[in-house]
């Protein structure tokens, strides 16, 4: 897992990451939202405010338990409760990701999980995306299903809405974001010619166990 600290370095970094979705495709507009976590706080985007117009002085300090200042100019992105509390559930995990890329948000539109249709679902943990009933944006009732959904899990769905995920670095948390938006397209489109071939539950947990020592250095 990677530790920040609350340097203009990482304030730029998550601007950058921001900036990055959006050149991907994989988020539009001010939709999305990121935050880090950083020693005595998380450090968040702020809400409503286009990401090509976002600075570092911008990003906003976020307790890691309880209610932030609402006071100022710039408020801390609505989303701040399933941040605060993903966070605080996963100290192996230092970034949290949400986004309405269209494929993943196309899925979550139907009220439906992405089964084990391709391996690489265990990146998220288990054997499946699983997804959150609705619940308005913001709402500390959308950030208990996230909690929920994500107890055991590095992603969720959330019906009509969109996709969250978790990363032990922010470039995980954007890989697995991307990640999750390639499973909802290829889920998509399978479908669009029948039924896709579904994992068992020993096939994913050969994976997980596969990932743990693949890639350079492990
Ligand atoms: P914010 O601009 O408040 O982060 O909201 C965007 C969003 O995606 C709400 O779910
Ligand atoms: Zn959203």
């Amino acid at each position: 897992m990677t530790r920040y600290t609350d340097t203009t370095e990482t304030r730029q970094a998550i601007i950058d990451a921001c900036r990055w979705m959006n050149d991907r495709g994989i988020n539009q507009g001010t939709s999305g939202n990121i935050s880090v976590r950083v020693p005595d706080a998380i450090l968040i985007t702020p809400s409503g405010v286009p990401y090509d117009r976002m600075t570092p002085e911008m990003i906003i300090r976020l307790p890691p338990e309880g209610e932030p200042d609402m006071g100022g100019d710039l408020r801390p992105s609505t989303e701040w409760r399933f941040h605060q509390r993903l966070l605080a559930a996963r100290p192996d995990m230092s970034a949290t990701v949400h986004a309405h890329p269209a494929h993943a948000t196309a899925v979550a539109m139907q009220g439906r999980p992405i089964p084990a249709c391709h391996y690489m679902i265990a990146a998220f943990g288990g054997n499946d995306v699983p997804i959150t009933p609705y619940a308005m944006f913001g709402s500390s009732e959308l950030a208990e299903h996230v909690a929920e959904a994500m107890r055991n899990r590095h992603g969720c769905l959330m019906t009509n809405h969109g996709a969250t995920v978790v990363g032990e670095s922010l470039d995980r948390a954007l890989w697995r974001m991307e990640e999750l938006e390639n499973l909802a397209r290829v889920d998509l489109l399978s479908r669009t010619a029948g039924e896709p071939v579904i994992l068992s539950d020993a096939q994913i947990e050969e994976v997980i166990a596969a990932f743990s020592n693949y890639g350079p250095g492990k």
